[in-house]
This record gives structure tokens, sequence and C-alpha cells, in this order.
């Protein structure tokens, strides 16, 4: 049964109204059919979770599930929520961009750079010859270029825009034209944006019926957050190019791991606008874990990001199933917005303020003077991290009987250190309640990996060593780490179209297929030889007694779509309910690129394997006719991809309704349970084999 026969089965056999799924389709397209489905027991948020189209959607259905009061039986409506927030992680996870396919690949005066696109600070960098990332400093010799952009009257009275060091000296005095932190509102709707956060700007926000803007009273015009960011985006692209001496055009941007769909649409936008073509936008912290990882060989590992940067905090634990930046995923993610860096700022300048009280002369705290203690309290901030005690002067300080003072005072570290102990405290709590969190506690880390200009404060250090009892890496410079691994997977982006194949390196990525035709790489392309990984499998089935390991070589997401070199057949697999037996298999390649195929049940032991030789005898032209192919598809694969471990991560949920301990379930929940089922049912038996 085809799809469109599945789609008139389900017509014909519910009876469902012909205008009713023209409709469906026309908005959903083929995940229509569950729409109706579904629509038939009044949840139609399951279509949207099978829709991998939508994962803006996704994040939506979460939101209404939130409020919705289907399902009265309270073990259930849990389950189902925790389902659909795995699923909005996973699904902006996944959202990435690739367009590889529009490169010209051959034009050897382009270069690719990296992009840490940042709240505070934006930092741009490239992969030398070697193969090494490296930052690419600014007109003014700084590596990093703040995030701030002003409307300001140039020489010939034209307006302009200023972007980062010099809209900062500027700010003072065009407080309403100099705007910073705008990522905080890019992508967002009016109606996310909340009054207080608003406030805390000095230039004025502007809120039409969907989207939030900046009113620009020099331009007299509304600024839209994307036009902003493009400045932003404009003078990295202008800056890489002198510095590299080549034409950029080809970018990857790094976003928040949280950043829904329409945020990363718009940073996409910003970079269009900038004349950047994004390659991909990937997750800050899969970035920083991916440069830690360059260099690793193989095997699975899970690290710890921590990230404070100006204004912000985040937490992610990111799991590496391989050295390809398609084998990291973030597993869970937890942050707060309005905490970072600038509040220790803060914390200093209250301490400067109190000493300047505490002297005999009477300063008079102006304007003027404030600006200045939080300039220097910055100051002070950093040298901290690095020296226990500093001295501080303000030689020219206006006293309240109009007169001039100097006023100087030392500041010790440990003085800083008690006077945050506040901020310390909230960033242990979020800490501890991220380590407490089930998946975390599940996928043990081994690495903690520190992010984030503000991070190198010894006193943050330490709390984190104290925290995960593991002594964080600062081995990459943490301002940089960011955009260091979005400059590799610039890399990886471009080199899965050029990269050559030798001889002793494996032509294409050898895998197995699993449920729902999704293809499972063990061993990645261009991996030298001899070469052995493992992975461990599990059962799709309950009560299962055998299963079929069908190998598969290729770049495609979906089983069938690579090249079949064989299967066999494990028998006499642990019995028992689907996902518990634990079915190992490896792959190894000796030196003459005979790959043996081993599968073994954990619990009983049984065994099998098989020899396949054929693996590495495709010519040159075969290959890379198939990593083209891979190319061209990717968008697609990923959609069908998704959309396959959706239908599978369906079934799972499913599966735990079954294993309730708490079986009071109502006559309604039932029956959406058993119509996910059908569901189910047919998707396997229209889709697959
Ligand atoms: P964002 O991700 O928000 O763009 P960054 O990662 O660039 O931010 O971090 C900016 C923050 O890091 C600022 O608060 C800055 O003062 C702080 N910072 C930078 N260097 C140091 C340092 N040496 N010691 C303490 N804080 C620092
Ligand atoms: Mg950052």
């Amino acid at each position: 049964m085809d799809r469109s026969e599945f789609l008139d089965f389900i017509i014909k056999n519910k009876k469902i109204d012909k205008k009713v799924f023209d409709l469906s389709k026309k908005i959903t397209d083929f995940p229509a059919c569950y729409s109706i489905l579904i629509k038939l027991d009044g949840s139609d948020f399951i279509n949207t979770i099978l829709n991998p189209s939508s994962y803006g959607e996704i994040a939506i259905a979460g939101g209404d599930i939130k409020k919705h009061n289907e399902f009265k039986n309270k073990d259930l409506r849990e389950k189902l929520l925790k389902f659909i927030d795995d699923l909005v992680e996973r699904a902006q996870e996944n959202f990435t961009y690739q367009t590889y396919a529009d490169r010209n690949e051959d034009d050897s005066n382009y270069m690719t750079i990296g992009i840490d696109l940042g709240t505070t600070n934006t930092i741009a960098s490239y992969t030398d010859e070697d193969g090494k990332a490296n930052s690419i400093p600014m007109k003014n010799g700084e590596r990093i270029l703040p995030s701030v952009v002003a409307v300001v009257k140039g020489k010939s009275k034209k307006l302009k825009f200023e972007v980062g060091q010099n809209a900062i000296w500027q700010q003072k005095n065009n407080p309403l034209d100099t705007f910073y932190s705008v990522k905080r509102f890019i992508g967002r709707r009016t109606s996310e944006v909340s009054p207080s956060l608003i406030e805390k700007y000095p230039y004025k926000i502007e809120l039409d019926q969907e989207k939030v803007g900046i009113s620009s009273p020099k331009l007299k015009r509304r600024l839209e957050i994307e036009e902003v960011s493009a400045q932003i985006l404009m003078t990295i692209k202008a800056n890489s190019e002198q510095f590299l001496g080549k034409k950029v055009k080809d970018c990857v941007i790094t976003v928040p791991a949280y950043f829904d769909n329409n945020q990363r649409v718009a940073t996409k936008n910003a970079a269009e606008i900038a004349g950047l073509n994004v390659l991909r936008l990937i997750s800050e912290p899969t970035a920083a874990a991916f440069a830690y990882d360059i260099s690793k060989k193989g095997s699975n590992s899970n690290t710890l990001v921590l990230d404070l940067g100006g204004g912000t905090f985040d937490i992610s634990l990111v799991r590496s199933e391989g050295t390809d930046l398609d084998s990291f995923s973030v597993i869970h993610t937890l942050g707060e917005r309005e905490l970072g860096g600038d509040d220790y700022t803060s914390s200093i300048e209250k301490l400067i303020i109190e000493k300047m009280k505490g002297s005999e002369s009477t300063i008079n705290l102006d304007k003027n003077v404030l600006n200045l203690i939080r300039e220097e309290a910055n100051k002070a901030k950093h040298l901290l991290s690095f020296q226990e005690e500093i001295e501080l002067n303000f030689p020219h300080l206006p006293t309240s009987s109009n007169g001039i003072v100097s006023f100087s005072c030392s500041l010790t570290r440990k003085e800083f250190e008690t006077s945050c102990t506040k901020i310390n405290d909230q960033l242990a709590s979020i800490i501890k309640k991220f380590l407490a969190v089930d998946k975390v506690k599940k996928n043990k880390f081994t690495k903690v990996v520190l992010v984030g200009g503000a991070s190198r404060m010894p006193v943050f250090t330490n709390l984190v060593k104290n925290l995960t009892k593991l002594k964080p890496q600062i081995d990459i410079n943490p301002d940089e780490v960011v955009s260091h691994g979005a400059a590799y997977c610039g890399k990886y982006c471009v080199s899965a179209v050029v990269e050559k194949t030798i001889i002793d390196v494996t032509p294409l990525t050898l895998g197995v297929h699993t449920l729902g035709d999704i293809y499972s790489p063990l061993i990645s392309s261009n991996t030298a030889l001899p070469t052995r990984k493992s992975k461990d499998f599990t059962t799709a089935k309950d009560y299962q007694t055998n299963v079929d390991i069908r190998v598969y070589q290729g770049e495609r997401k979906i089983a069938s779509d690579n090249i079949f070199l064989d299967n066999f057949k494990l028998f006499d697999i642990q019995r028992g309910k689907a996902g518990i037996p634990s079915i190992n298999v490896t792959f190894q390649i000796d030196m003459d690129g005979i790959l043996t195929v081993t599968a073994i049940d954990k619990s009983t032991k049984a065994k099998q394997s098989i020899e396949i030789t054929n693996s590495l005898n495709l010519g040159y032209e075969e290959i890379e006719k198939l990593k083209k192919e891979a190319i061209e598809m990717a968008d697609e694969d990923i959609q069908k991809k998704v959309y396959s471990e959706r239908v599978n991560e369906l079934f799972n949920w499913k599966q735990q309704f079954d294993d309730l301990e708490n079986k009071k379930i109502s006559t309604k929940d039932k029956l959406i349970i058993d119509k996910v089922e059908t569901c189910i049912d047919k998707i396997h038996k229209s889709d697959l084999d």
C-alpha cells in the first residue's frame, strides 16, 4: 500500500468528509491523514508532531497542550507534556539549513567563516590550511566585535550605521539611536515580549501587530531587528574579507539551543540581508563541544557546556556519537535569560560607589561619574580574573562644591567575590537543578567545557568545579570557542562536497537499518583503516525473538536510500518487551578493507556475524556521485528522518502507556491511544518493507 492508497483507505474507512481532508492537506501536506485521524478525537496536536516541516509549530503545540484538558488522567497528561518538551527540544536542535547545493565549490577565491552572533559580542573564525580554527581580528586588532549598532550622522551630515566599539563610544550622547542586546528581540513576536524587558532599554522598542522592531529617531522609521543584526554581520563580513584577502559568501552561524523556528529564520534573514549565505545554523553548545572534540577519534562522549555571557547563562549537555557534526546533539538545556557577567560588573560598581561615599571628599555622583564608574568596574572585573588585587584610579572627579578631586582605592578579588554571593547562589541553583534532571543523570558527562567571556572568573570556575566534581576545560579561549566550532562546522559542510577519497579510508559511511527505515551510521566516511566501532541497539516489538541486521553504505539519512551491502539474522535474543533487549553491533574493517559485522545479544550471548568484502570497491566517480546526491537530497532526507523518528517516538510514547502502573485511563484517553496505535500500524505498513 503506498501513501496515496493509504490516504484513500483512511478516507473510505473512517468516512471522512472529503472537504476536511482537502483542507488539512492544503495546510499540512502529507501528514494530513494523521490530522484527520486525530481530528476525529479532537486532539489535533499529534498532527503537528508528525509533520516534520513544522518545527516552530511543535513549540506552539507544546504550549497549547499545556492548556489542553483533553487528558483527564494525570499520569497520561504528565507523560504527554514530557514527550512534547523532548520533541520541541530535539526539533529545535535539528533545525538547520543545508544549502550546500547552491555553492560554487570550485571558486578558490571564496572563504567560509563561522560566526558567533552573541547578545553582547560577535566573533568570526576561519579554518587555516592545517584545518585549525582561528579568530579573525577586527580592524582595531580586537578579536571581539561588540554587538552594538548605532545610527549616527557622518561627516557629510548623512546618516550612517556605526558598529562595535565605535558605537559604544558615542552611546552616551546618542542613547535613543544606539541599539545593543538586540539578540533578545530577534524573531520574537509582539506577544512574546514582556513590558519589563522593553523598559530595560533606552532605545524605543516598537511593537506592531506581529513583530518586535526598533524605532530610530534619526532615521525617522522603524528598523526591523534583522536589519540591525545584519549591520553586525555586514561588519563581520567586510572585516573578514579584508583580513583573509578573499571574498566571504558562505557562513555558519551559531544560535542558542533554545532558539525557536522564528528566531532561527530571522537570524538567517539577517545574514541574507548582509549578503551571507547560511550553510547551517548550529546551536552554541554544539559548536563548543564540536570545537573541543574536533581532534577526538570516534567513540561516544557527553560534554557539559556552561556558557556565561554578558547577560545570559546557559547550561547544556551535548552528546556526540562520533566525530562528524551530525552525530552531535543537545540532550538537555536550561538557562537564565537575565543573569550574566554584567551583573558581576554591577556588584563592583556598587563596591566602588560605597568606597567613594566612605571617602572624605564629597564626590558628586552625577551621570558622567556613574558612567565612568561602570566602565572602570568592567575593567576591574576583567583584571580580577587574573589578579588577586587591583588599584582603581579616578583622577578628575567633581565634588558637590564644584571642585575637582582625585580618588583611588584598591579592590581585592576576595572583596569582589563576597559582594556577589547572591549571583553565585543563583547560578549554583540553576546548575544543581540541571544536574538533577533524569536525562542528565542518565547520560553521564565526562567533560565540562566553559564558554562565554564571564566564565573566566575564578569564582565561577570554582563553583562549576565544586558542583560537577570535574575540572572545567578552558583550553580554548571561552570568548572564541563557539565561533571556532562554527568555523569547523563550515569546514565540515564544505568538505562534504570537495573531499577526495584516499585508499586507506572508508569512502562512504557504513551503518545499519533501524526502525522506521532510519539509517544508523557506525563508521563515518573517511575513517582511517583499520577501524572498529560498536553501538547498542534494541528491539522494536514486544517479545521479538530475532532481529534482522541490514548493512548499508552511503550518506543518506534513510537506510533504504543507501547501497544495501548484506544482511543476517540474529536469533535467540532475550525475550522481553520492546526496548529491553540490548544487542551490540560491531563493525570492524581491516587493512584490506574487509568489513566484519558482528551482533551479540548481551544477555543471552547469542552471536552472529558476516564478512563483507565489497564495501570499498566503489570507483572515485561513483563515490563522488553518491556524496553529491546526499548533499542535494539533504533537506528532503532530514525531513524524512525526522518524520520517521517522530513516528518511532509516537510508538514509544504509546508503549509507555501500556506500562503505566495507574491503569485508570478514561475511555476518551483510551480512544486516542488506540488511534495512535492504529496510526502507527498503518504508517509502518505503508511506509516500510
Ligand atoms: P555574549 O555571549 O552575551 O555575547 P560573551 O561571551 O562575549 O557574551 O561574554 C561577555 C561577558 O564576559 C561580559 O560581561 C564581559 O564583561 C565578560 N568578560 C569578558 N572577559 C572577561 C574577563 N577576563 N573576566 C571576567 N569577565 C569577562
Ligand atoms: Mg555567547
